[in-house]
């Protein structure tokens, strides 16, 4: 079972869902937001107890 994460785009404020990849590090990447096409820089860090999930803009 796969959770998916909530976070608000940084843009257009609606919410997105992503889903972490099990991994010991923290991943950062950006994703276009499939509403407004902005690209988000998506930081999440995966936890068996609850993952945790950031977006900000790309430029600042
Ligand atoms: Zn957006």
């Amino acid at each position: 079972m796969s959770e998916l994460l909530p976070v608000s785009c940084p843009y257009c404020n609606e919410t997105l869902y992503f889903e972490p990849e099990p991994s010991d590090e923290a991943i950062e990447y950006v994703e276009d937001c499939h509403v407004c096409c902005q690209p988000i820089v998506i930081k999440i860090r995966y936890s068996v107890n609850g993952s945790q999930i950031s977006a900000e803009r790309e430029n600042g």
